[in-house]
């Protein structure tokens, strides 16, 4: 397991990567914001460890590049004791735990732990009336089960994730493509539209609906 550590004081950095060592990660060290976004779109790391106070690019703007590309992997945001409001925030921009500063080294391994494990056993996802299974990339709804390629499968976990929200255009190219800007075309809407045609049951249309000029939402079906 790979643990990367995003943070600017050499001192805490070092202090957590011999610890992670000890315990048997392998450990990689960004020292600032822009290294760290650019080193945990790496496929080998399993966890970020998140300073929130970082120079330059700071620790929210890293975990939104990051959520970009990788919106399952676990993410331990480390802010200051006390900013009840940087915690918030951090949860809310999509880390996935928050350990604040000082922190005893065993209860941030606890939480390290927490997340690791949590993240190997999702294999799959269950939302609105649909299963889709993660590794082999198949959907089930009203006991028939479909294959589906990496991106419709990766846009379809995306929706489920966000079972009732709507997900903007934009998001979703973001989340499932990695498009940081509008490359002007509906490959959403393509997609989109074979989801629905391979989720479609006898009588009963996939439930994915269309906010016209916003986006899409997966919901129960009626
Ligand atoms: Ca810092």
């Amino acid at each position: 397991m790979k643990i990367l550590i995003v943070e600017d004081e050499a001192g805490i950095a070092d202090f957590l990567g011999r610890g992670l060592r000890a315990e048997g990660y392998d450990v990689e060290v960004a020292g600032d914001g822009e290294a760290g976004a650019r080193l945990a779109l790496d496929p080998e790391v399993d966890l970020v460890l998140l300073d929130r106070m970082l120079p330059g690019v700071d620790g929210i703007e890293v975990l939104a590049r990051v959520r970009r590309v990788r919106p399952a992997l676990p993410v331990i945001m480390l802010t200051a004791r006390g900013e009840v409001a940087d915690r918030i925030e951090g949860l809310d921009s999509g880390a996935t735990d928050y350990v604040t500063k000082p922190f005893a080294f065993d209860e941030l391994l606890a939480r390290v732990r927490a997340q690791l494990r949590s993240a190997a056993s999702e294999t799959s996802l269950e939302a609105a009336d649909i299963r889709l299974d993660l590794i082999g990339r198949t959907a089930q709804r009203d006991g028939e089960t479909t294959e589906l390629p990496r991106r419709e499968a990766d846009l379809l976990a995306y929706l489920m994730r966000n079972e009732g929200h709507v997900c903007t255009r934009e998001e979703l190219l973001s989340a499932v493509w990695g498009y940081d800007h509008d490359p002007g075309t509906n490959i959403v809407q393509v997609y989109v539209g074979y989801l629905r045609r391979k989720l479609a049951r006898p009588g009963s249309p996939a439930p994915i609906e269309t906010l016209r000029s916003v986006g899409y939402r997966l919901r129960e079906p009626r």
